[in-house]
Parts: C-alpha cells; structure tokens; sequence
C-alpha cells in the first residue's frame, strides 16, 4: 500500500482520473478494490470509509493513515450509525435469525474499516397482520399497522421480519413504504451466509447488486467480486466485502447519520 500510495500520488491529476474511469475493464483483476482504495486516498485526501477486503487486518489502512500525515492531511474516518427500526409480523417462527443476520452485518462492517455501526430498535409486539408476503403493496399494509402501535422515525429504515409465501424463492427484499424504502426479511429461508440483513440495507441506500450499473450510468459503481455483499447470491459463496464506493453511497442514505 505505502508504495502505491506513492507511485499512485507522482502521477499527473488527469492521468489519475483516466485509471480510474478505466478501472471497470479491469474489475475481474485480482487487487482492483484495493487499488480503488488507494486512488481514493490520494484523490480525496481523506480515508475512505469502507477499507475493503483485508486492508485493516493487514496494516494497509495504517500505511494510508500514515501517508495521509506525512502529506499533513488528518486521517480519522467519522464513524456513522446505520438507524433502522424493527417489526415482527404475527405469523413469524423464526425468532433467532434477526440476531444472526445482525450480528453478521455488524461483523462485516467492523472488518470493512468499522466506520459504520448499526442502531437497532427492536419493536417489542409482533405486528398482527396475519398474511404471508407475496406481493409488494403488503409492506405498506404492515407498515400501517406498525404505525398504530408507535411512530417510526423518518431517519430509522424499517425492517419487516416477515414469512413469505412457499413458492417464492427469496431471502430478502428491498421494497417501499411511505415513500421510502423498507427492508423485508424472510424469516423461513435464511441465507446461510446470513448477509442478507446488510444486502437489503445497501439496495434500501440505492445500491444496485455488485458489478452492475451504477442507477441511471453507463458503468458499473463498483468493482466487487461474488464475495461482495452486494453480489447477487450463490450456493457456497459467503458474502463478506464491501468496497469504497459503496460506502461513499451508504453514507448517503436517509438512514445513516
Ligand atoms: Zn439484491
């Protein structure tokens, strides 16, 4: 990292930024998140708030922090909560599984430099709805009766622990309530990577799925690989990367301060 920072910082400002634009033809190559990282210490002066991969646990970020000084830049990355609200539907018989998908979220971003934390407010009674999921508009019939029992905050993203109907193969869907997204958890088909929690959390922030394009651009917003967070699912590929620009976007979410 110390000698890339150094190399990468010799460079003219134009041609630095052409690395950059080009970075996704090269997205597959081993080391792009890391060379993400670095570009972005350099163009930004600042350490980002994701320290993808094994970065931090490897004294990387420390070489960043450290080249950060010498220039006479400070290098604390501010830390940022991740507010979300907790409902129960009635129907729900997995009660462990939010624990275990929060406690993997938790895990992940403190691996991934640890400048987000999760705020959790768990709602004590179940929400009596009575149904399975199937269908979109039910999460704003879920949310009504949520709103009967207490407020939900506007900067707290609700999320639904819900069962969702046999034939539909998900573990977890961004939808949209109130005008803002929610997060819906099925709690009968868990992921066993249990990433799901954190997954939904980056869509509810606009985060599309890893490799795809960023909303509304040509390119893709970043360089992940299947082991991204964002990455579509697959059998046996446990989750567990974020990359920096996906924290740049998650700092931007309405429920993040
Ligand atoms: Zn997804």
């Amino acid at each position: 990292m110390a000698e890339m920072l150094n190399a990468l910082s010799g460079l003219p400002k134009a041609l630095l930024d052409k690395l950059i634009q080009q970075r996704f033809a090269y997205r597959s190559m081993f080391g792009m998140e890391r060379m993400e990282y670095a570009w972005t210490v350099i163009r930004t002066r600042k350490l980002p708030l994701v320290a993808p991969g094994d970065l931090a646990q490897t004294g990387q970020v420390q070489d960043a922090a450290n080249f950060l000084k010498r220039a006479g830049v400070s290098s604390t990355v501010t830390q940022s909560k991740i507010q979300l609200m907790v409902f129960t539907e009635s129907l729900v018989t997995n009660r462990t599984l939010f624990d275990e998908l929060r406690q993997k979220a938790e895990e992940i971003l403190k691996s991934q430099g640890d400048a987000f934390k999760l705020d959790v407010v768990v709602h004590p009674n179940d929400v009596p709805y009575g149904e399975q999921i199937y269908l979109g508009p039910q999460f704003q019939e879920i949310i009504d009766i949520a709103k009967k029992a207490t407020s939900i905050p506007a900067d707290r993203l609700p999320v639904l622990l819900v069962k969702v109907r046999q034939n539909i193969d998900i573990h977890g869907i961004a939808g949209e309530a109130d005008g803002r997204r929610v997060v819906a958890i099925n709690t009968d088909e868990p992921n066993p990577d249990r990433a799901t929690l954190l997954h939904e959390i980056g869509h509810c922030a606009g985060l599309p799925h890893s490799n795809q394009n960023a909303p509304g651009k040509p390119s893709p917003l970043d360089v992940g690989n299947d082991f991204n967070v964002m990455a579509e699912r697959k059998p046996n590929v446990a989750r567990k990367f974020l990359n920096v620009v996906q924290g740049e976007v998650l700092a931007k979410a309405y429920f993040v301060k």
